[in-house]
């Protein structure tokens, strides 16, 4: 105390706020050189393999498999048998039973699983650790609660399981996105053939180790890995009698054409280009923290991120002003520090795409600001950006950029926020942020979107049904919503 008390010629506070280096180690990790497909609850060599490396250093982390048709065809094959050998007839609390245990095993091996996620996938390890990991945990156990309760969840409708489910999962929350789409899938008796993203295989490879650490029975979950070929041989197959999808709007159009009069279930999780409405009597600090969490959390990479932000005109110049102040604290950098905030763009593709769309933003007109920040040589990285001067039509407004990057415009009434908000092809989510509870209630059953966050964002949580609205596809992920995608009804 006596130091920050005194007065006089030096200053009460350091003058240099650098943080010292904190990685995370790595050696809790054990990589094997190369991984086969996971398949009838073994691990199968595949034909053709490929490399994945991690985005924030480009070292090679591992060769995986790069799963054909024919891979495909084995997979779903176990699962079928899986699912006829009695998995499908298995009552409903030896399934919670195996679902608890995945959940337990998820919780025990956490730090593992989030240092590589975070080597992986780019992103920073405090989100890893803090957000997907216990994310993914909560879905197997919120799931495995419902396994034997379906009978009540719907009521005289005599759920069943609806077979196997085909599930292909984008690189943005690698093993989140498999706990949303394995959870409900195993709770209503189906089986599993589930194809993680081509630039982030390892934490669902990972997570064969834990199905065989919960003794799950062979076939229930098989795992394949390889590019969107693999994503398309699953989508294809006559086997597959549910395709749970979360990915790009344009890839999901392709398969929901493709599944038209096939008879198989589907849901689609796509883009979003999400407004966070923030509205002149709001708490306006706290809004900051909002803002930056709803467009910087996960480099961006989120389908419900906060990337165009509308200012009431009466705030926006203290508001861009403190968001620019706020920005200069972002560090960016090894995601396997705990101190960063923003980490590394999942791949150079990913990188080049948000590139272009930045200069677009340059070209049309609007005025960008990054704070003054190093970016690690090697690698592939971004600044968090911010757009002011932003025209509705311009690309940045209306196109999901999928990185750090955000978007300001301005509104004068709850009409034209509302109006602006809803003007765009997508549906996912959307902020509000004022101190009125009316107008809270007033906006949220007005906007067109599948979550509408008061006051935060990017809150998440198994009980709450997730999806979209117009481009952003159909059907619920969590919640009760969640278990009817992979249910039949004999009504
Ligand atoms: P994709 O839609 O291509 O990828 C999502 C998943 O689908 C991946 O596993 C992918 O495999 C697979 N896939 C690709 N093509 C096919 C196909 N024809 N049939 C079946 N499965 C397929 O997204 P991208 O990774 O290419 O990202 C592009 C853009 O999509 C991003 O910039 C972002 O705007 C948006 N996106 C949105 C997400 C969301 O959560 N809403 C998530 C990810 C991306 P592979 O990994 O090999 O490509």
């Amino acid at each position: 105390m006596a130091e920050l008390d005194r007065t006089g010629a030096a200053p009460a506070v350091p003058a240099d706020w650098t943080y010292a280096p904190a990685p995370e180690s790595k050696d809790i990790v054990h990589l094997r050189d190369r991984y086969g497909l996971f398949v009838g609850g073994e691990w199968i060599e595949a034909s053709e393999t490929y490399e994945t490396i991690s985005p924030a250093s480009e070292e090679p982390l591992a060769v995986v498999g790069q799963a054909t048709a024919a891979d495909v065809d084995r997979a779903v094959a176990a699962a079928r048998t899986a699912f006829a050998d009695g998995w499908s007839s298995l009552p409903g609390s030896e399934r919670a039973k195996y679902l608890f245990r995945i959940a337990r095993i998820l919780q025990e091996r956490a730090r593992e699983f989030a240092v590589l996620e975070s080597m992986n996938g780019g992103k920073p390890i405090k989100e890893s650790r803090d957000v997907d990991l216990p994310l993914a945990a909560a879905h197997f156990f919120y799931y495995a609660g419902w396994a034997d309760k379906l009978e009540y969840a719907f009521p005289n409708r005599r759920p069943k399981p609806v077979g196997v489910a085909g599930q292909i999962i984008p690189w943005n929350f690698p093993l989140l996105m498999l706990a949303w789409k394995i959870a409900p899938a195993l709770a209503c008796g189906n089986t599993v053939v589930l194809k993680p993203a081509e630039t982030t295989p390892l934490t669902a490879l990972l997570f064969c180790d834990v199905l065989r650490q919960a003794e799950l029975p062979a076939g229930v979950v098989n795992i394949v890995t390889g590019d969107g070929r693999t994503g398309a041989a699953i989508v294809d197959h006559d086997g597959v009698d549910k395709i749970a999808f979360t990915g790009s709007t344009e890839v999901g159009k392709a398969i929901q054409r493709q599944l038209a009069g096939s008879g198989k279930k589907l849901t689609l999780e796509l883009g979003g280009k999400a407004a966070n409405i923030v509205f002149d009597d709001c708490a306006l600090d706290q809004a900051v923290e909002g803002i930056v969490n709803g467009i910087y959390f996960n480099q961006g990479h989120v389908c419900c991120a906060g990337s165009r932000l509308f200012a009431q005109e009466s705030i926006y110049e203290p508001l861009v002003e403190k968001l620019k102040r706020r920005l200069e604290t972002l560090r960016v950098g090894d995601p396997l520090d705990k101190n960063t905030d923003v980490g590394a763009i999942n791949s150079a593709m990913q990188l080049d795409k948000i590139r272009e769309l930045v200069q677009s933003g340059r070209d049309e007109g609007a005025d960008i600001y990054q704070p003054p920040c190093r970016l690690p040589e090697k690698g592939c990285w971004f600044a968090p950006t911010v757009f002011t001067n932003v025209a509705q039509s311009y690309r940045i407004a209306q196109e999901e950029i999928f990185g750090p990057v955000l978007s300001v415009l301005t509104f004068r009434t709850p009409d034209e926020a509302l109006e602006k908000a809803n003007n765009t092809p997508y549906g996912l989510s959307a902020g509000v942020w004022t101190e009125k509870g009316s107008r809270i209630l007033w906006m949220a059953q007005r906007l067109r979107a599948g979550v509408v966050w008061a006051n935060t964002y990017n809150r998440f949580d198994p009980t709450s049904p997730f999806g979209g609205y117009k481009e952003s596809g159909f059907g619920r992920e969590g919640g009760l919503h969640g278990l009817e995608p992979y249910l039949r009804f004999d009504e």
